[in-house]
C-alpha cells in the first residue's frame, strides 16, 4: 500500500551528496512476461553503468549507484506481479539506504534516471489520477475500517471494540430499572461513535483520504454521523447498509472499486464533454493523435485524454525529439525521423515534462471516433 507519508517523503527528499536513481518499469503482464520485464531491466542498468564508469562523478558516488543498481535488481528479480500491477516505479539512493517502491495500476514507460533529486513526474502524473478512500464499518459496538488506494485494500481497524455491555444483569448492584439499563447502552453506544468518529479524525489528518465510504444500518447511522467533523462528512460519497465483519474482504474492495469507478466516470464525461465542447470552439482544446502531436512539439497541453488501450502508431525524430504522424524529415533539425509502432510513452512523457496532466479513459467513451486521444491546452495552437 502506498502511504501519504511515503508519497510525503519522496517530494521533500532532501539532496544529499549521492545521486538519486529513478526507475520505472512498464510491468504489465498482459503484454509482456517476467522474463521480458527481467531483461529490459538488466538492459537499462548495464546501459546506466558503463554510463557512470565514464562520468566525472567521484568513486564514492559510483560505488553508491552500483549497489542501488543491484539492490534494483535484485527486487526485479524477486519480483510478483499481482492483477491490477502495470507499473513499477522505484528511487533509490546511497547504496539502496534511501528506498521507496511504487507498484501502480498503468503502465509506465520503462526508464532509469540518475540525478541529485527523485525524477517524480511520470509518478505523479499516475498519482494524481487516483484518489485515497476510507471505509468505515460500524454499529454500536464495533468498528471496521479500511484504507483503498492504488487498487489495493488495507484493513486498518486499530480499535478494539469497545466496551459496551451486551446483556445488563437487571439485578446488578445498582439494580437499574430496565429503562435505565437502555439509557446506560446507549451511553455506551454515544461514547464508541465518538471514539471512532475522533480515530477517524486523527486518521484522516495523518493519511489525507479524499473520500469516505460509510457502512451501518439507518437505525444508527445518521446518529453516528453527528460525531463526525465536518472534514469527513463534505467528503462521505456512499452509504451502505452492512455491518462489521458481515462482509468478505472481497466483498468490501468491490464496493470501493465500483464507488471509485462510478466517480471516475462521472468526472470524465464530464471532462469529455467539456473537451469535445471546446474542440468545435477552438477554445483551447483539440482532438485526434494529429493536433495532439502539434500540441505536445510545442509543450501546450494542460491535460491530456487517452483511451485505454489506444495505439498511436506515428514517427519520431530521435535527435530532438519532434513527434510527427507522416513527416519522415524532422522540421526543427532537419534529421531523418523513425517509424514508431506507438506513440503512447512519447506522448504522455512529452506532456508529463511540461507539466501537464494525463487522464487514462476507459476505452468506449466519445474519444473513440478521435483516436481515442486528446487534450486540453494552454494556448491555441
Ligand atoms: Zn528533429
Amino acid at each position: 500500500m502506498v502511504t501519504f507519508r511515503q508519497i510525503d517523503e519522496l517530494l521533500n527528499y532532501r539532496r544529499t551528496d549521492f545521486p538519486v536513481a529513478s526507475f520505472y518499469l512498464n510491468t504489465d503482464l498482459r503484454n509482456l512476461t517476467l522474463e521480458q520485464i527481467r531483461t529490459v531491466t538488466k538492459d537499462l542498468i548495464k546501459l546506466r553503468r558503463e554510463e557512470i564508469e565514464k562520468s566525472a562523478l567521484s568513486h564514492a558516488q559510483k560505488e553508491a549507484l552500483k549497489s542501488d543498481f543491484e539492490k534494483i535488481l535484485n527486487f526485479v528479480e524477486a519480483l510478483t506481479v499481482e492483477g491490477n500491477q502495470r507499473g513499477l516505479a522505484i528511487f533509490s539512493a546511497q547504496g539502496g539506504q534511501f528506498w521507496q517502491v511504487f507498484k501502480l495500476p498503468q503502465k509506465v514507460k520503462n526508464a532509469l534516471i540518475i540525478d541529485p533529486d527523485p525524477y517524480v513526474r511520470p509518478l505523479l502524473a499516475i498519482l494524481n489520477q487516483y484518489h485515497r478512500f476510507c471505509f468505515a464499518i460500524v454499529d454500536r459496538k464495533k468498528a471496521q475500517i479500511f484504507e483503498y488506494y492504488l487498487g489495493e485494500l488495507q484493513d486498518i481497524s486499530e480499535l478494539m471494540s469497545a466496551d459496551v455491555p451486551s446483556k445488563v444483569r437487571l439485578a446488578g448492584w445498582y439494580g437499574l430499572e430496565e429503562k435505565r439499563v437502555m439509557r446506560h447502552i446507549d451511553y455506551h453506544a454515544h461514547q464508541h461513535f465518538k471514539r471512532v468518529a475522533q480515530l477517524l479524525f486523527n486518521l484522516h489528518a495523518a493519511r489525507q483520504f479524499d473520500y469516505f465510504i460509510l457502512g451501518g444500518q439507518a437505525e444508527y447511522l445518521p446518529e453516528f454521523e453527528q460525531h463526525l467533523h465536518s472534514y469527513i462528512l463534505n467528503r462521505v460519497v456512499k452509504r451502505v447498509d452492512t455491518t462489521p465483519h458481515a462482509w468478505e474482504v472481497n466483498k468490501i474492495k468491490q464496493v470501493v472499486q465500483e464507488t471509485e469507478e462510478e466517480l471516475n466516470r462521472k468526472k470524465l464525461n464530464e471532462l469529455i464533454e467539456q473537451l469535445m465542447t471546446d474542440a468545435a470552439k477552438n477554445n483551447r482544446a483539440v482532438l485526434g493523435l494529429e493536433k495532439v502531436l502539434q500540441a505536445a512539439n510545442t509543450g501546450a497541453i494542460r491535460l491530456l485524454l487517452i483511451e485505454e488501450d489506444t495505439v498511436l502508431p506515428g514517427r519520431e525524430c530521435f535527435s530532438c525529439g519532434f513527434l510527427t504522424l507522416s513527416e519522415e524529415t524532422c522540421p526543427i533539425c532537419g534529421a531523418k525521423t523513425e517509424e514508431m509502432d506507438d506513440l503512447f510513452d512519447e506522448i504522455v512523457e512529452n506532456t508529463v515534462n511540461f507539466n501537464g496532466d494525463f487522464f487514462q479513459v476507459p476505452s468506449g467513451s466519445k474519444l473513440k471516433e478521435h483516436q481515442g486521444i486528446g487534450a486540453f491546452l494552454r494556448f491555441n495552437i
